[in-house]
């Protein structure tokens, strides 16, 4: 493939932008090579400048899971956009959303809406810590909540795959207060609970694991987690950013069968326009302004564009929910075939996956947690990497982040992965 129009550009993007891209991510550092830069994508496809096409394994790290420019979200915006795109003041349009996601999730009495995911989780705790009296939170090693400083402690994402220990501008002050612990082991929270006892406002979790790659809870994980919490008094909080309408309509909470006290939403729930959302059980969503004191606001929070994104979105979801088992259908397949490929090729690996988020760590031994997901061999994922791009597959530029499929993807889509795998050789 020719990229000279996106080497040219990214460049041109470096003299203005930092590292030219605006999420680190982007960059392709852990890969090499110099990142694509898109021109436009439909359904499961994107274009890049160059004229390239390639099949969308990131669809924008979630949000596109009905596939990009999905008709209905496109009228929905083009529509909204003439009633002027901001007010600054209350809209029905807001209550309509709230409403609808109340009729989708469990356990969201009252809910927030923010611009991003980092917002959401970053209030989320404020809150945590505002209703319960207390400093302290339990987060897992490789899980990333954003970028907000208490969450840039052990994080996954952009964090493990830039290999950064510890995030300069983070205070010790602020690090103190973030406990970590490995995902996966309840003995390690329960030593964290009583050595710190009485002092935990929350426990804050991907209840399937996107960013250090795919990594799913084992039995009993999450219930003995919201043993501890009712125990206690810790707000339970889900990070569904991920999870949240991409596992089932009613995210992880519907497919594990847990009670959360709190969770965050972002990705899906904007239709690809930046929003994010925090709610949760009445009795601590209260304590937020206005009808408590833990501060919380946003000049663009509902705006009625990333409103109706969403919206739509949520509610052609809600509408037909046959999309999950269709998505798991073609997860399985991918699954199945990825293994049998590779497992012929005597090529080591593992392979993760939940509904359509999945994972390959190049690596002999069962991926649970950090540790386990960092013995994958980073040099084979990025041989793959580029010779998936070579053959028109665009993966997530990281072997520390799950991979992301859309009800866009046809079988033969599929079939032309499998094919680009099939001509994959490790020396
Ligand atoms: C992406 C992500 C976030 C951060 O969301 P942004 O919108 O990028 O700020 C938080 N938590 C999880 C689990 C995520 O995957």
């Amino acid at each position: 493939m020719n990229y000279t129009k996106s080497q040219q550009l990214f460049s041109r993007a470096q003299q203005s932008i930092p590292g030219g891209v605006n999420s680190p991510v982007r960059a392709f550092r852990s890969v090499g090579g110099t990142p694509v830069f898109i021109k436009s994508a439909r359904g499961a496809h994107l274009f890049d400048e160059d004229g390239n096409q390639f099949i969308d394994y990131i669809n924008s790290w979630g949000p596109m899971i009905l596939g990009h420019a999905y008709e209905p979200v496109v009228k929905a915006i083009q529509e909204k956009a003439a009633g002027s795109t901001s007010f600054g003041a209350p809209t029905e349009l807001e209550i309509n959303m709230a409403e609808l996601i109340k009729s989708m999730a469990p356990n969201i009495d009252l809910i927030r809406m923010v611009s991003s995911g980092t917002e959401a989780c970053m209030s989320a705790i404020r809150l945590a810590r505002g209703y319960t009296g207390k400093n302290k939170f339990i987060k897992f090693e490789g899980c990333y909540h954003g970028h907000a400083d208490c969450f840039l402690v052990k994080a996954g994402s952009g964090v493990a795959t830039l290999n950064i220990q510890t995030v300069p501008g983070v205070t010790a002050g602020v690090a103190q207060d973030t406990l970590t612990a490995p995902y996966n082991n309840l003995n390690a929270v329960e030593k964290l609970v009583e050595e710190h006892k009485g002092e935990i406002a929350a426990i804050i979790i991907e209840p399937v694991v996107g960013n250090m790659g795919c990594v799913p809870p084992q039995p009993g994980f999450l219930e003995g987690l919201r043993k501890i919490c009712d125990e206690e008094n810790i707000v339970f909080i889900f990070d569904e950013v991920m999870t949240g309408f991409r596992l089932a309509a009613g995210g992880a909470q519907e497919k594990l069968k847990i009670d959360a006290d709190l969770v965050t939403y972002g990705k899906v729930i904007g239709g690809g326009l930046p929003v994010g959302a925090f709610g949760g059980k009445k009795e601590i969503m209260e304590h937020i302004a206005p009808l408590g004191n833990v501060y919380q606001a946003g000049t663009l929070s509902g705006n009625p564009i990333a409103m109706i994104a969403g919206f739509t979105m949520l509610n052609e979801l809600k509408n037909n929910q046959s999309i999950y088992t269709e998505l798991d259908q073609k997860g399985a397949r991918l699954e199945k075939t990825i293994n049998d490929i590779l497992a012929g090729k005597n090529i080591p690996h593992r392979i993760n996956r939940v509904g359509s988020m999945i994972s390959i760590f190049f690596c002999n031994n069962e991926v649970t947690d950090f540790e386990s997901a960092s013995k994958t061999d980073t040099n084979i994922f990025n041989k793959f990497f580029h010779h998936m791009m070579e053959q028109g597959i665009y993966l997530p530029p990281s072997a520390y982040e799950s991979w992301f499929f859309s009800a866009a993807l046809s079988h033969e889509d599929l079939e032309k992965t499998f094919n680009a795998i099939k001509s994959f050789e490790i020396a």
